[in-house]
């Protein structure tokens, strides 16, 4: 039984782009399985609209836009083309997509944000801003950088970004700096307005337990108002935004007018195209939100209780998608450890439907997905190539040249009862937005159809019994068919391709999957046809190994470059000589050893008994660490940064115990804690507690 009916109408959502920067796999993460949601819908006759549109407003923009000396509705008219163009081109089709600065935004914003007050939702309250003096303004969010109150990490005004990643409230930022001028801001009171989210509690653990979508957006959730629901402050000072009602300097803050643009371009289409966006807003239809696993406090807390709270219909289904890797790393931009859409893909002439293959084949939607070039070659040479495209190229390369047309033959009973099987299997993942699993079950018809071409023999055939031979070939372009429809969501530009060398003449973005069993028209002109999908080259493969090295070593040396400039106020010359040395060596693998060079080293297990940070340092720790002797070893670490005193006692670290002794800062140092350099030390530890002194070898 489908889990759609048809007098549901769907209307699916992409998380929308911030268009600050440029379209990256990251990015299509979210777009991609959601456009081929739809295509599925489509196939299953269901009623759907697709619409997203772009994220325009908030501190980022802003400050983007200053440092680069231009306007922030510049700066997005820019990207939002950019992006729109990029969606296109990734074959990713939306039914309208808009952007929170038109009219029709600013205009439901308004709206909702008028019910909330009216309802007596909202409340002002007088809080502490920062504010520059040498700016004369105040400075919110982003325009503030300091210390985070919970971990001592470099922080922003609204998120501990590099720390503990914990939201923060206006005022809770400690030693307050302006991003624009540097000068130390100061707190000053200013009245704000607070959406009473907390109002919202018994509403929302009912709501989420109904809530459809992927488990993970739904539990976290549900942790989290059982945690503690914190009323939200939603006005910013700036001029860039939706204005709060009657208050000229405010605007809302960008949470609350990014989400209401779902709404507003569902306007938007359904102005275009006599539709009706109440169906959904106001009625029973259901929306569905596909979104990047990190904005899911957003869509599944925030936004229903604002919704609710205004008189709208809430979201029926959240669906939420892992993380995305490069090579095994952590995505980060400043790090080089980022495939951009456009220039790292596209336009080395590489097929968006191979990209959209990978995306969506790698993994299951909610899980961790990793991009590398050496996978993606793989997947595409021995699924899309050896597989898929092999089944296709040899059923319609024999059919051309022995017929030329699709030749007279029953299509046999277990054949009909695949292609029927394996959609009711696509289906059914696709309704529960497992997008691999539906890949797959498609991928197994193509197997089975390159079983069924082998065992039949037709190139015996044809030579013996032309007639038994056509039967053969026919059932192959049926199963050819099926396959061209269930992977049209996929592949949709390769799939028109083989849809048109299978003799098709209709619009494969419209048929449906009730189509893949009709049978084929026998005396249908075939042309010569062409190999869909190319095998990818090793050669091509490495270039675009060498380009991401590249940007990484870039990145590397970059960093490198301002950490010698903050090197100055660092301890000794040898400190800061080590860490240029330890940058430029990450990537490049040390000289080999020999095992005796290696059981030379004496690395311990211990325990940390003492933790206290070196005075006259602004890195240095010093340690007393219990590696088994009679008493704890004293050991200076470089992570007074990265670690608090307190959660180091009582932890297990590793020790090399043999190293030299050396004093840093007048401390000596009797051994070394080893220690991950990423992002300032990661201390190793052993998997699970073992005796003071144990050896690791
Ligand atoms: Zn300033
Ligand atoms: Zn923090």
């Amino acid at each position: 039984m489908s889990k759609f009916p048809s007098d549901k109408p769907v209307l699916v959502t992409c998380g929308l782009p911030y268009v600050n920067g440029k379209a990256h796999i990251g990015h299509l993460r979210t777009y991609i399985p959601a456009d081929i949601f739809v295509r599925s819908m489509k196939k299953q006759e269901q009623e759907v609209v697709f619409v997203c549109g772009s994220d325009t407003h908030g501190t980022p923009i802003v400050v983007n836009a200053e440092q680069l000396n231009t306007t922030p509705g510049e700066l997005v008219r820019k990207y939002h083309k950019h992006f729109d163009n990029t969606f296109k081109k990734m074959n990713v089709n939306f039914d309208a997509f808009g952007t929170t600065d038109d009219p029709e935004n600013h205009n439901r914003t308004l709206d909702i944000v008028s019910k909330l007050i009216e309802k007596g939702y909202t409340y002002p309250k007088t809080i502490e801003i920062a504010y520059c003096p040498g700016c004369k303004r105040f400075l919110p969010d982003r325009y503030v950088q300091g210390i985070c109150p919970h971990c001592g990490e470099t922080a922003r005004g609204d998120e501990c970004d590099q720390g503990c990643e914990k939201h923060l409230e206006s005022g809770e930022l400690k030693d307050p700096k302006c991003i624009v001028c540097g000068e130390n801001a100061e707190y000053r009171e200013q009245e704000h307005f607070f959406f009473k989210l907390s109002e919202f509690r018994d509403f929302l653990l009912e709501y989420l337990e109904n809530l459809e979508g992927t488990s993970n957006a739904r539990n976290y959730a549900i942790g989290w108002v059982k945690q503690e629901l914190m009323d939200w402050c939603i006005t910013r000072n700036l001029d860039w935004g939706v204005k709060f009602p009657g208050h000229d300097k405010l605007v809302v803050y960008v949470w609350v007018d990014a989400p209401i643009g779902y709404i507003a371009f569902t306007e938007e289409w359904a102005e275009a195209n006599n539709g009706d966006w109440e169906k959904f807003w106001k009625g029973d239809g259901r929306i569905i939100h596909f979104i990047g696993g990190d904005i899911t406090y957003h869509h599944c807390i925030f936004w229903p209780a604002m919704l609710k709270g205004a008189g709208y219909s809430q979201p029926w289904a959240v669906v939420a998608s892992g993380m995305v890797k490069i090579e095994d790393k952590t995505f980060s931009k400043s790090r080089g450890y980022v495939v951009w859409v456009g220039e790292d893909y596209l336009d080395h002439g590489f097929h968006p439907d191979l990209l959209r293959y990978y995306l969506v084949s790698y993994t299951s939607h909610t899980k961790e997905l990793n991009f590398s070039w050496k996978v993606f070659q793989k997947k595409i040479n021995t699924e899309l190539v050896a597989v898929f495209g092999n089944f296709l190229y040899r059923t319609l390369l024999f059919a051309h040249r022995n017929f030329g047309e699709i030749p007279v033959g029953e299509i046999e009973q277990d054949v009909l009862d695949n292609i029927d099987s394996t959609i009711a299997k696509v289906n059914e993942a696709m309704e529960q937005y497992e997008f691999k699993k539906a890949v797959d079950f498609a991928m197994a018809l193509a197997s089975y159809g390159n079983v069924y071409f082998q065992s039949k023999q037709p190139w015996k055939l044809i030579k013996e019994d032309k007639a038994a031979c056509g039967k053969v070939v026919a059932n192959c372009i049926q199963i050819a068919k099926a396959l061209a429809i269930l992977f049209e969501p996929v592949l949709p530009q390769k799939m028109e391709e083989a849809w048109a060398q299978i003799g098709m003449s209709s619009d494969i973005h419209v048929t449906t999957y009730r189509d893949a069993t009709v049978l084929v028209n026998s005396g249908t002109t075939l042309v010569e046809p062409v190999t869909l999908f190319e095998k990818i080259q090793d050669d091509k493969i490495e270039s675009m190994v060498n380009i991401s090295n590249t940007r990484v070593a870039e990145a590397l040396a970059k960093e490198s470059g301002t950490k010698e400039i903050e090197v100055k106020d660092m301890e000794t010359e040898k400190e800061k000589e080590k860490i240029i040395e330890n940058e430029n060596e990450i990537n490049k693998i040390n000289e080999e050893i020999t095992f005796d060079d290696f059981s030379k080293l004496d690395i311990r297990i211990g325990i940390v008994v003492t933790a206290e940070p070196v005075k006259k340092s602004n890195k240095l720790m010093r340690l007393e660490v219990d590696i088994g002797e009679e008493t704890p070893r004293q050991l200076v670490a470089g992570i007074k940064e990265t670690h608090d005193p307190e959660q180091l006692i009582g932890r297990q670290v590793v020790v090399l115990a043999n190293l030299k002794p050396a004093k840093l800062c007048g401390v000596e140092s009797k051994g070394m804690v080893l220690a991950g350099d990423i992002d300032g030390a990661v201390l190793l530890m052993p998997e699970k507690n073992v005796e003071a002194g144990t050896r690791v070898r």
